[in-house]
């Protein structure tokens, strides 16, 4: 179908707009300015976006320009909520508001269109490792995490890479700024997909790794909503165990732990000091009373809100592959690759590119300790 004869999906106007954390005058406004001595009003806006009016021709690339996405993305009819979309799963602090978390799944559902999109142009099946595994009281959190590191045949100890780990198996991952500080990751595993993790690089490196463990445990273990308290706990003692099994780490912590060996050992684990002296509580390597005074002397030093850094930052490679693939091998332009996302070239560089200069070295994937 050609753009004259395609019309804006109502759905994907507010998708796209809410992507962006605007309101209906927000694009409004951006349309004004794009198309000098045309008011555009709220109510136009207003009105497309429930339907009651058609957008085509001009105003659809109008609205494309403005909300910076392809009008082919506007007249999608991707069903991005419906049956066979999985449930959403988020890291997030209590503090965020419902208007930020409608931006962040926005934003999942188009990251969506796009990971499918340029990967069906590569010609790529989406084959993945995952399978659900459910947990009871017998079968544990930290049960279904050694069960998935022997299935994915992951060595014992440290992780280095759990980003190249979950990669491997065939997820997708996607990281950007997700411009606030109270969201660290996002996942979706929708029916006849390989599940889907957005992160956010804005999250110190070592919390982006326990997030996404978190989500990976989310993903694995859960596949209806449930009390969310009892999820998020299973989710953290599921990633827990992932990144630091209890076989593995107790030698190392049963050496004592200070200030000075949680740092060391942070570097060697990829994990807070915060999470390491949580795991040496849980496994009763100190006591409480011990871990109050970890606690405290943290405090006292800052370190509750910043760490010291030791864990270098993470970076997915796999829609970098995808995106290389298309230019050297399938011979597309930055700009037609760009369109296949439906994204500008800029943020398509941004979101999609930024990775794969990195991706051009060997096997860098499959570096575990
Ligand atoms: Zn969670």
């Amino acid at each position: 179908m050609s753009i004259e004869e395609m019309a804006a999906e109502p759905g994907m106007l507010v998708l796209a707009r809410e992507s962006r954390g605007w309101t209906q005058a927000d694009v409004a406004e951006a349309m004004s300015q794009l198309e000098t001595g045309t008011r555009i009003s709220q109510g136009y806006v207003s009105r497309a976006e429930a339907g009651r009016l058609t957008v085509t021709g001009d105003r659809l690339l109008l609205f494309a320009a403005a909300l910076r996405y392809s009008p082919e993305v506007l007249c999608s009819t991707a069903d991005v909520h419906g049956v066979g979309i999985g449930l959403v799963h988020h890291r997030k602090r209590a503090s965020m508001g419902a208007t930020g978390l409608r931006r962040i799944h926005a934003i999942l559902a188009l990251s969506r269109m796009q990971t499918k999109a340029l990967t069906r142009a590569a010609g790529l099946t989406g084959e993945h490792r995952f399978h659900h595994i459910p947990v009871d009281e017998l079968d544990t959190p930290p049960d279904a995490a050694d069960r998935l590191r022997e299935e994915w045949n992951l060595p014992p100890g440290p992780i280095s890479d759990l980003v190249a780990v979950v990669e491997q198996a065939g997820a997708l991952v996607v990281v950007r700024d997700l411009g606030t500080s109270e969201l660290d990751a996002v996942s979706q595993w929708s029916q006849g997909e390989p599940p889907l993790f957005l992160l956010n690089s804005a999250a110190p490196p070592d919390r982006f790794r326990f997030s996404l463990a978190h989500e990976l445990g989310h993903v694995i273990m859960h596949t209806e909503p449930g009390t969310g308290r009892e999820q998020e706990e299973q989710a953290d003692r599921f990633a827990a165990e992932f990144l630091m099994p209890h076989e593995d780490i107790a030698a190392d912590l049963k050496e004592g732990v200070d200030l000075a060996r949680l740092l060391e050992l942070k570097g060697r684990w990829g994990v807070s000091m915060a999470a390491l002296a949580r795991r040496a509580l849980t496994l009763n390597v100190i006591s409480d009373w011990q871990y109050r005074n970890i606690m405290v002397e943290m405090s006292a030093l800052g370190y509750r809100t910043t760490e010291p850094e030791a864990v270098p930052r993470e970076t997915p490679r796999g829609m970098a592959r995808v995106v290389n693939q298309l230019q050297q091998h399938d011979g597309l332009s930055s700009a037609q690759a760009a369109r296949v996302a439906g994204l500008t070239p800029d943020e398509f560089d941004e979101i999609y590119r930024c990775a794969s200069s990195l991706s051009e070295s060997p096997a860098l994937g499959t570096s575990l300790r």
